[in-house]
């Protein structure tokens, strides 16, 4: 149908998504629907294999679909041998180069008549090879995301198909509650669930076994571990903190289930999901998740007047939030939309051991810029806090009765309402002045 209006069939499409997003399925699917072989080989087979195997094998490949064409080739982590060739490689090339240069010499050889097509599958596709992205080679690019409401559920029922349901599961529901999942996770979910209903006895899979399960897969296994009374109140406060702020903080997630028994890695959490799946992060949200994790250590500090080293992860995950506000997101008026660390590596201002983008002085705006922003929030936990003792108190007794609360829970001991809608944060005056002259 191309080539009879004179144009050339693609040769190459890059599927570019994150691990488990189902590239490999995608890929065997077309196959599938064409009714067409399907050849395919790993990048990362190639990576400590001795040198001129990886060439060799390539060039099989590619003999092998052109002699059963129309067939489909596919190259799954092509990252693994398609990276950039940096400088470092002049002179003896290695087996990784080589790979590359003999899948780049076969996809030259076709004309494009041969029936046979590419498919290459990288979920950093930001590190791949300029060469690789040429036109005639991988010019195509499809994104492959991770699945939205209505995918997770789809994805949900084929993974139950063979799953004794009983009538209260509700995939829906389960779809909902699980935005940032991928499918290989959502296979996981209903494997665990099935696991955790066959050892507790029963003939089929309830919702309960599906929430357990996600708890589990989210949050890691419950681990006992005996803490002092004083530890015990310590960490009620800590995750009261926290809870206390998804609730009155605009725009914060809701508060799913708070905590004071130890899960997985963290020793304890206090897990908020966000309400919907979300594609854009508004500032004012951010900032919400900033209060929102200081709050652990500002509760302990207004009850206790003391410091622990129970905030730790707390810092890392609010400084780096606000670390890439200001360098990758635009948003500190001082510094404006200017790049300051790239997008793979958003530590580039912290830990770069090479040239940094900037100057010693944008270096030095940088940092104050983030600290302003880890002040503001710490002050705004600080008050809101507070202002909230009562609640926090109310909170962290149920807390240390009962160890575990529900969000209903939650919502009944501190007797506050879910938290307010968002309202975005006003632009500066500068910014303000600057769209009024765009009006005028
Ligand atoms: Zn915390």
């Amino acid at each position: 149908k191309y080539t009879r209006l004179g144009g050339t069939a693609p040769k190459g499409v890059l599927l570019i998504g994150a691990p488990g997003t189902g590239k490999t399925l995608l890929a065997r699917a077309i196959a599938g629907e064409a009714g067409v072989p399907f050849f395919s080989m790993s990048g990362a087979e190639f990576v400590e294999m001795i040198v001129g195997v990886g060439a060799a094998r390539v060039r099989d490949l590619f003999k092998q679909a052109r002699e059963n064409a129309p067939a489909i080739i596919f190259i799954d982590e092509i990252d693994s041998i398609g990276r950039a060739r940096g400088p470092m490689s002049i002179g003896g090339s290695s087996e990784q180069e080589q790979t590359l240069n003999q899948i780049l010499t076969e996809m030259d050889g076709f004309s494009g008549r041969e029936g046979v097509i590419v498919l290459a599958a990288t979920n950093q596709p930001d590190v791949l090879d300029k060469a690789l992205l040429r036109p005639g080679r991988f010019d195509r690019r499809v994104v492959v995301n991770l699945p939205d409401k209505i995918g997770r559920k789809a994805i949900l029922e084929v993974h139950t198909r063979k799953v004794p349901l009983a009538g209260d599961v509700d995939l829906a529901d389960l779809a909902a509650t699980t935005p940032g999942l991928s499918g290989a996770d959502l296979k996981n979910l209903v494997n665990e669930a099935a696991l955790l209903a066959a050892r507790r006895g029963q003939d089929d899979v309830r919702q309960k076994d599906f929430l357990d399960a996600l708890e589990k897969i989210v949050l890691g296994p419950e681990r006992p571990l005996l803490l002092t009374h004083d530890d015990r109140e310590r960490i009620a406060y800590h995750e009261g903190g926290h809870a206390i702020l998804g609730l009155v903080v605009p725009g914060a997630d809701p508060v799913h289930r708070v905590t004071i028994v130890p899960r997985g890695q963290a020793l304890v959490v206090t897990y908020q999901r966000p309400q919907t799946d979300r594609y854009n992060y508004p500032e004012a949200y951010l900032r919400a998740k900033i209060v929102g994790m200081l709050g652990g250590r500002a509760a302990e500090e207004i009850v206790y007047g003391t410091k622990t080293t129970g905030a730790e992860s707390d810092i890392e995950q609010a400084t780096n939030i606000a670390r890439n506000m200001v360098t990758r997101w635009g948003m500190s008026d001082k510094l404006g939309m200017v790049q300051l660390a790239s997008r793979q590596n958003g530590y580039l201002a912290a830990g770069f051991a090479g040239p940094k983008p900037f100057s010693e002085e944008t270096g030095r705006t940088i940092d104050a810029e983030v600290q302003r922003i880890i002040d503001e929030c710490h002050a705004d936990a600080m008050r809101l806090l507070a202002a909230r003792r009562k609640e926090l108190d109310a909170l962290v007794a149920a807390l240390l009765a009962r160890e575990t609360l529900g969000e209903q829970e939650i919502l009944e001991v501190t007797g506050l309402p879910p938290a307010p809608e968002l309202a975005s944060r006003p632009l500066s005056e500068a910014a303000l002045a600057a769209r009024d002259r765009t009006r005028s």
